[in-house]
């Protein structure tokens, strides 16, 4: 037998076809709390979009660690053997919630894991650096990427402007218009913790490290003419394809692997192991196998566990913190408040957020408090009436501060922003380097000629031949 409809109090529905009216023709009676809940209800299906990666697809699966990195870290989920249930969400950075899947942008690659010692998430995308290194920059820089507020619409002379009065930016730029700009599928991508983290192992002491997730299904990219063809027919290809692999059984896995760098090593370093527009040399630190995950569910329902999902850095774990980037501090906060804001002050009491870890906390009441605290007199601490305490075995060693800081980072302004596009640059076959020019000349269509060439300059000191490549692109336009 069927369930009786019910109002959201639990009062069985007689009626949902007809409204309550006063004759056949109405008007309509404002008593028809029926009429008028289901109404409410409706104006209230959306919660805040995210302010970027605000179009998102997600899977549920497990990770597993193959190799024993003990030496590097306590973390219980980062032990050989241990499996974890996860879930992940791949996005796009720029697009609303109803954007196209197949556009060139950068891919979010948010990681959720629900260990033994709480949440770890890590807030990954699929490029290892970031266009900018300060958080003083990052509002600057979204707004480029969103639309000009007088006409409405994206703005092509506002990245240019901002990019090439930014060189920080070359690295990833130069990734996000190589040919891997757009991934083919989300299952052909890999994913980059991006920031240093650190681990700290059973005596306390910290190592610095950089995560990574290499697909298992291989690299494969579109090119502007594939994704044009793709979006006509389209809008949904990645969601469409993550969900309909893991719905007919072909589970997207990828590798786990690990680059250390010591605190001696980060001072010796002949560039800022903290920069987020770096990547560490494969050569010089090289990649360590740490393990593999799987997704093999797909939500059951989307707004409560993709929409309502998430992902903060500063949920870490035992054995796992954070580095002194300057990027990761700012979204240490940013995230959580984003999430408070836009979900609710209790979100991480929805069940998709809950971790599996009992959660003793004396935040009192709010939005979403879903749960039912018992009557204590320990609502407070200290105090007397054996409430959950502080463990000082979980205080974390301090990082070494090199002493030099200064609000206007004089040191940093000096930095080197061309040697590692140029190792990509050199990396790029000649069909890559082809692609490269003709999709940064394609966006840039529209740009006024003194920001087109002030970012040409940019190109000509990572390589004079990356400059007249699309310089070449640009006047066959
Ligand atoms: P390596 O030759 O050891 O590594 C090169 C890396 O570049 C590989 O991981 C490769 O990925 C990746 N790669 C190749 N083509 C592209 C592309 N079009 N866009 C993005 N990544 C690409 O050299 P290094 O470690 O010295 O790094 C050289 C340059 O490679 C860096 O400056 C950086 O731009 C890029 N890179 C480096 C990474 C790192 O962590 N060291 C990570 C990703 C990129 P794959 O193995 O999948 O082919």
């Amino acid at each position: 037998m069927k369930k009786r409809m019910t109002t959201t109090g639990g009062n069985p529905i007689g009626d949902n076809q007809n409204s309550l009216s006063a004759g056949a023709r109405g008007p309509l009676l404002m008593q028809d709390y029926q009429l008028i809940e289901k109404l409410a209800h409706q104006n209230r299906e959306r919660i805040p979009e995210r302010v970027v990666h605000a179009k998102g697809s997600g899977a549920f699966g497990t990770l597993k660690i193959t190799h024993d990195i003990s030496k590097y870290t306590k973390a219980n989920v980062l032990q050989l053997g241990v499996e974890t249930p996860m879930l992940i969400r791949f996005s796009t950075v720029a697009g609303e919630r109803g954007a196209a899947d197949a556009e060139r942008d950068v891919r979010g690659f948010a990681m959720k894991f629900y260990t033994k010692e709480g949440n770890w998430d890590l807030v990954g995308n699929n490029t290892p650096v970031f266009f900018v290194k300060d958080p003083m920059k990052f509002p600057d820089f979204i707004h480029t990427q969103k639309r000009h507020p007088r006409t409405n619409m994206r703005s092509t002379t506002a990245m240019w402007d901002f990019w090439s009065l930014s060189p920080e930016s070359l690295h990833q730029v130069t990734i996000l218009m190589s040919d891997r700009g757009i991934p083919k599928t989300l299952r052909n991508m890999n994913g980059y913790g991006s920031h240093t983290y650190s681990l700290i192992d059973d005596k306390n002491e910290r190592v610095y490290v950089k995560f990574h997730f290499k697909t298992a299904q291989g690299i494969e990219t579109m090119s502007n003419a594939d994704a044009e063809a793709v979006v006509a027919k389209d809008r949904e290809s990645s969601q469409r394809d993550l969900y309909e692999s893991i719905e007919s059984g072909n589970f997207p896995k990828w590798n786990f692997q690990i680059q250390i760098m010591t605190e001696e090593q980060t001072k010796e370093a002949p560039f800022n192991p903290f920069d987020l527009t770096k990547i560490w040399p494969h050569a010089d630190y090289p990649m360590i196998e740490v393990g593999e995950f799987e997704l093999n569910r797909n939500p059951q329902n989307y707004f409560a566990e993709i929409e309502q999902s998430a992902f903060s850095p500063s949920n870490v774990v035992p054995g796992i913190s954070w580095s002194p980037d300057k990027m990761l501090q700012a979204r240490v906060l940013s995230y959580a408040d984003a999430h408070r804001y836009r979900i609710g002050t209790h979100y991480e009491m929805l069940p998709v957020n809950r971790p599996l870890s009992e959660v003793n906390t004396y935040h009192a009441d709010g939005p979403m408090r879903l749960d039912e605290p018992k009557g204590s007199d320990a609502y407070y601490e200290p105090n007397s009436f054996d409430g959950p305490e502080e463990d000082k075995q979980y205080v974390e060693p301090p990082f070494a501060i090199d002493g030099d800081g200064y609000r206007y980072d004089h040191r940093e302004d000096s930095d080197d922003y061309y040697s590692q596009p140029r190792a990509l640059f050199n990396l790029m076959n000649g069909y890559q380097k082809q692609q490269l020019f003709s999709n940064i000349a394609e966006a840039m269509g529209g740009v006024p000629k003194n920001i087109v060439d002030r970012q040409l300059a940019l190109f000509k000191k990572i390589d004079p031949g990356y400059a007249t490549g699309v310089s070449k692109a640009l006047s066959m336009q």
